[in-house]
């Protein structure tokens, strides 16, 4: 008898002094898989609309922003294409459309907005860690490009986002701005390019550190990192049973239970959606470019610029091979940045498995995904002709934007893995997607991120219309409103057209993270009020804010 009540006392003790046994069992509200920028934006915003909540994030490495949104394997652009020329396509009638490019930088505001109420609220700290002015420019040369540009600038000058952008066909203007672009260049070649202050170099990986240290504070949620997802299956009362491996514990298998289940599990996200079985996922395929870039530290050369320059893609290239040279914080280091040069690997994560690819063919998108690899073959001509260029060959590339560059200064480092989306059209054929996918089931009980563009600047509005769409009810409460309202002033509000707000707006995130707002004359932005109402009927479906991720990014 007495050894059974010590044997009774010593499982008890066990019990208690092993939380990973006694909360396995416990149910949770959410279970965010992977510990990227997109689940940690979610964590945040669902913490504070709903504290009772219990959120569990699940990362199959040591630690969370392993993988792209880490500062490393991504090129830190804060996206608001203030820059990025492919999102002002050159239309028919040889105007340009600017539409897409304030859609991508509305939905840039708001991420400003987020993080600033998280710097307010002490969630992020110390804005310089994670986020910097560095000018935008766009440089081109070329007659045709020159007058692409022109023209670029002069449409943009229409919506308030793009106030105070500069322009110059100058050589000795840019020579200013850009130094190390203008050094050693034919002087006969004509050039162009736009400057603007507004733009960032942002680190999405401290921002997702730092979002889940302040997401660590609450008991209502847990970490568990070395823990990869395994399998997914709905339960009969429409939550989910997701099967997790201990990878530092004989990989052992436990289970949790989740009422609602976010898979941002980047590349492998497509793999995950196929094991829950919900027929929404059906005809979805992938195809990886993962990404190089050219870096330098040598602080005689990092010195000499100060800007994140993009240029024009090669005719017929896709969108992911525009190169750009950029400013960027790392590691506490100003680097800059050459590429990216695309690469092909069959792995859908950065650290993932070479049979990640051919997994994930299934009957329903082995058609869609053959007819992708056959109607684009622009994108298989520009992958092949990618993986055949030597150190030389990037070399040469570098040098169209650094003329007098040394290969000495410079080293090739491996980004991270983008894995496009494929979607079935049709009976047999398929569409390839260059922006982001939200695929959710029609319970509202599972939802998947899928794609990578314009990707981890668009983190917050993305998840702001995952949450409306999943959490149809919650969001339209007073007290979600309200709360949503404070973390996005401009909530339910277009700042394009409207100069006070767009003022407003830049005014109040700039103070906050600490960024540049230089002033600008608002009479020499404001839009007549016929071509604001232009450039507004041209932008994204108005109403409440329902950010259309970008289908072309870089
Ligand atoms: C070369 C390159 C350049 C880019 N440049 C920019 C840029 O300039 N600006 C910009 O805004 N965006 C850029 N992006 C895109 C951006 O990096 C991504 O959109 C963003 O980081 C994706 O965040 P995520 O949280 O979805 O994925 P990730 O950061 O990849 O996180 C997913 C996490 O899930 C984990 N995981 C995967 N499978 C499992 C599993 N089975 N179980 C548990 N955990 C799992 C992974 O380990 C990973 O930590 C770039 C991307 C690349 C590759």
């Amino acid at each position: 008898m007495k050894k059974l009540v010590v044997l009774a006392l010593c499982l008890n003790a066990l019990v208690l002094t092993n939380p990973a046994v006694a909360e396995e069992q416990k149910p949770v509200d959410v279970l965010l898989i992977g510990g990227g920028i997109m689940s940690a934006t979610l964590g945040t915003y669902l913490q504070e609309l709903e504290p009772e909540w219990t959120i569990n994030m699940v990362e199959r490495q040591s630690g969370v922003a392993e993988e792209s949104s880490n500062g490393w394997n991504n090129a830190g652009t804060g996206h608001s294409a203030l820059a990025e020329m492919n999102y002002t396509p050159e239309k028919n009638d040889g105007s340009i459309d600017i539409s897409k490019a304030v859609e991508v930088n509305e939905s840039f505001q708001i991420s400003r907005q987020f993080w600033s109420y998280q710097v307010e609220n002490n969630v992020l700290r110390n804005p310089h860690s994670f986020i910097n002015s560095v000018p935008h420019m766009s440089f081109v040369w070329g007659d045709d490009n020159v007058d692409f540009l022109r023209k670029r600038h002069a449409a943009l000058q229409q919506s308030t986002l793009f106030r105070g952008m500069d322009y110059s066909e100058d050589p000795e203007q840019i020579k200013k701005w850009v130094p190390l672009i203008m050094e050693g260049r034919d002087p006969a070649q004509k050039v162009a390019a736009t400057r603007i202050h507004i733009g960032t170099d942002v680190n999405f990986g401290e921002i997702t550190h730092q979002l889940v240290d302040s997401l660590k504070s609450h008991d209502t949620f847990r970490l568990d990192l070395n823990t990869e997802v395994r399998d997914l299956k709905r339960a009969d009362d429409g939550s989910w049973n997701v099967t997790v491996a201990d990878l530092k514990n004989g990989k052992k298998e436990r289970n949790i239970n989740a009422r609602f289940v976010f898979i941002g599990a980047g590349g492998a996200s497509l793999t995950l959606l196929q094991k829950s079985g919900i027929p929404e996922a059906k005809g979805y395929g992938g195809f990886p470019v993962g990404g190089e870039f050219l870096v330098t530290d040598n602080q005689q050369v990092v010195k000499r610029h100060l800007a994140k320059v993009y240029g024009k893609a090669s005719v017929g290239s896709p969108p992911m091979s525009v190169p750009h040279l950029d400013t960027r914080m790392l590691d506490g280091k100003q680097v800059l940045l050459f590429g990216p040069f695309a690469t092909f690997s069959s792995k859908f994560l950065k650290q993932g498995s070479l049979w990640d690819l051919f997994g994930s063919v299934t009957f329903s998108n082995i058609l869609p995904m053959t007819d992708v690899g056959v109607e684009n073959f622009g994108l298989v001509r520009y992958l092949i002709s990618q993986m055949m260029l030597n150190d030389d060959d990037r070399f040469n590339a570098l040098k169209e934007y650094v003329p007098e560059a040394r290969k000495e200064d410079w080293r090739l480092v491996i980004a991270g893995q983008r894995v496009q989306i494929i979607k079935k059209e049709g009976a047999v054929s398929g569409e390839l997607r260059l922006g982001t996918e939200m695929v959710i089931d029609k319970q509202g009980t599972i939802a998947a991120l899928l794609g990578a563009s314009p990707g981890a600047s668009t983190a917050a509005p993305i998840m702001l219309q995952l949450m409306e769409t999943v959490f149809k009810d919650k969001y339209a409460t007073p007290e979600w409103q309200a709360k949503l309202k404070a973390i996005i002033p401009s909530y339910g509000q277009k700042l394009n057209g409207n100069v006070e707000a767009t003022e407003n707006e830049l005014e109040a995130t700039s103070r906050v993270l600490q960024l540049e707002n230089p002033h600008v004359d608002p009479g020499t932005v404001a839009p007549h009020a016929a071509k604001a109402v232009e450039a507004e009927k041209q932008a994204a479906p108005a109403g409440k804010h329902q950010p259309q991720p970008a289908d072309l990014a870089i």
